[in-house]
């Protein structure tokens, strides 16, 4: 079965339409796809289920802070209706655009004018992240590239990594859980965290009701994929697997590519194909 539980439209920082990605999803021979747009689940509203033979299962990718720390927490499976989480998706949205406020008054302080309105052109309505601010600082000579523009001044640790006023990890798992779904830590490999600090941070998201961690994200070696298949195994989790695709123009992402999970981790989706029967 051909997965992919973690992709973005346009309706958050990827290029492509919902409706677009469905369709590349079905050319790559998707069975299951889940969306999972950054603090966002407009995406739902702009999909007709019946037009493809890909089960889709609802998702979101929530941002939230541990220890000081930017952390993802994908949701899986949610009730859209739920009211919690649409007030938790609204809170987040409002959190979003401070942020956007912020780092376009960081940009300015290096001498870059009017980021905000800049950074608001490429985003086709959807919501401001800091990709979007990345290609204004290349339309303006500030930086070459995308690349360049998060190692200079929006990636971990840079003057527009700005991420304090994310609801917390507790709060965020409750909206998920509350709506039915699964939480699942997303790209474990990302955060740049020593495997003890891994450790602490897997403790207290499963003692808060976190149920899932993604064992592949994108390309990546297959120890990688080994390393966080025991990990999962350590804390009981089930296991996810996603492209994190945002364009086609990024190949280490690629949609409906994802390799299949080490055959000792229970998978996600068995939760809910069980709940079929
Ligand atoms: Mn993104
Ligand atoms: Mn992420
Ligand atoms: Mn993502």
């Amino acid at each position: 079965m051909n997965v992919d539980l973690h992709c973005h439209t346009n309706l958050s920082d990827g290029a492509l339409s919902p409706e677009q990605l469905v369709d590349l999803a079905a050319q790559r021979g998707v069975d299951m796809l889940a969306i999972t747009d950054h603090d966002s689940i407009a995406c739902y509203a702009q999909i007709t289920p019946s037009t493809s033979n890909i089960k889709i299962i609802t998702g979101i990718e929530f941002s939230t802070t541990w220890r000081n720390r930017g952390v993802h927490i994908v949701g899986l499976n949610l009730d859209l209706a739920d009211s919690a989480l649409l007030q938790g998706v609204n809170r987040q949205s409002s959190a979003r655009t401070q942020r956007a406020q912020k780092i376009a008054e960081k940009l300015q302080g290096f001498g870059f004018e009017n980021c905000l309105e800049g950074a608001e052109k490429y985003t086709d309505g959807g919501q401001l992240g800091r990709p979007h601010f990345a290609r204004y600082l290349v339309e303006i000579g500030a930086v070459t590239t995308v690349q360049q523009a998060f190692k200079r001044y929006l990636g971990a640790g840079k003057a527009g990594d700005i991420k304090q006023q994310w609801a917390g990890l507790e709060e965020v798992i409750a909206w998920i859980r509350g709506a039915g779904g699964v939480a699942v830590l997303a790209h474990p490999t990302k955060y740049n965290m020593t495997r003890t600090k891994l450790s602490e941070l897997l403790e207290e998201f499963v003692a808060l009701g976190g149920e899932g961690v993604e064992v592949i994200s994108g390309s990546q070696s297959p120890s990688v994929t080994q390393s966080m298949a025991a990990l999962c195994q350590q804390f009981g989790l089930l296991a996810s697997c996603g492209s994190d695709f945002h364009s086609p123009e990024q190949p280490w992402a690629a949609l409906g590519k994802v390799p299949a999970l080490p055959s000792n981790c229970q998978p996600v989706w068995s939760r809910w194909l069980e709940q079929k029967h």
